[in-house]
């Protein structure tokens, strides 16, 4: 047992070294970004992480997406990261419902002159039925328990081949705990994280694979083939 326990202790260790050497690989590139980064961090405000910036920005070159929708918009840090670092013109869709800090994004948007991004103010269970086409990226990054909710219009939102990342999954590891070292308050969004992580890993529309990036990020593709197509 003590075993067990000096060998998880130390996997930590390793996790946490490896962690800390990502992000110093990841250093803010644009001036401008950076000053707004140190400002949300400063504010508290949960924004992505060095390591998962740099994951969007390798996606964005894979993808190179001409629409990208955004859950969990904050005072737009992620939005305006990819806005700079999205490599062919696209246009940005994201949602966000406090509006203290929805009406800090749209004036970071308008400093930043990003046009191409379209704040929309509300629930995202209320918005994201209207929303209309596909697109082919789209970030998962707001209230952890109501990613299971979003789930169904994600998906009827993304084009085959199009990627869901969905950040924050892992919560520090906190997710892999067992239920019962869970705090109460925690308890809920524990359980329906866990759903959602079963849901995209069996859903057959979606290919997923969890990453331990950041906070923890699930990477999803929806499949080429269909629901039934394709290859197994
Ligand atoms: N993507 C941002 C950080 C988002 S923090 C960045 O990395 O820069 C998560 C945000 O999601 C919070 O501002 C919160 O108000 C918002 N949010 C949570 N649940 C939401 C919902 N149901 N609809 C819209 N926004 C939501
Ligand atoms: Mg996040």
């Amino acid at each position: 047992m003590t075993d067990f326990i000096d060998k998880l202790a130390a996997q930590r260790e390793i996790g946490e070294r490896i962690s800390v050497f990502a992000e110093s690989l990841h250093a803010e590139e644009s001036p401008e970004l950076r000053i707004l980064e140190r400002k949300a961090l400063e504010e508290g405000i949960p924004i992505i992480r060095p390591h998962t910036r740099g994951l969007i920005q390798c996606l964005l070159e894979m993808l190179a997406p001409r629409r990208i929708l955004e859950i969990g918009t904050a005072v737009g840090y992620s939005a305006l990261v990819m806005h700079t670092y999205a490599p062919v013109p696209c246009e940005i869709v994201t949602i966000e419902r406090d509006e203290e800090r929805a009406a800090e994004a749209e004036r970071n948007f308008e400093a930043f002159g990003a046009k191409e991004i379209t704040l929309l103010k509300g629930d995202a269970a209320q918005i994201l039925p209207q929303l209309e086409g596909t697109f082919d990226f789209i970030f998962m990054d707001a209230a952890k328990g109501q990613y299971i909710r979003f789930l169904p219009e994600v998906i009827r939102l993304m084009r085959p081949g199009a990627v869901l990342l969905s950040d924050n999954v892992l919560k520090e590891g906190e997710i892999l705990a067992s239920k019962f070292a869970v705090t109460r308050r925690n308890r809920t969004i524990h359980k329906r994280m866990r759903e959602y992580l079963k849901a995209i890993s069996d859903e057959p529309r979606l290919r997923t694979v969890l990453l331990e990036t950041g906070d923890g990020a699930a990477l999803s593709v929806r499949r080429r083939g269909g629901e039934s197509g394709g290859r197994p």
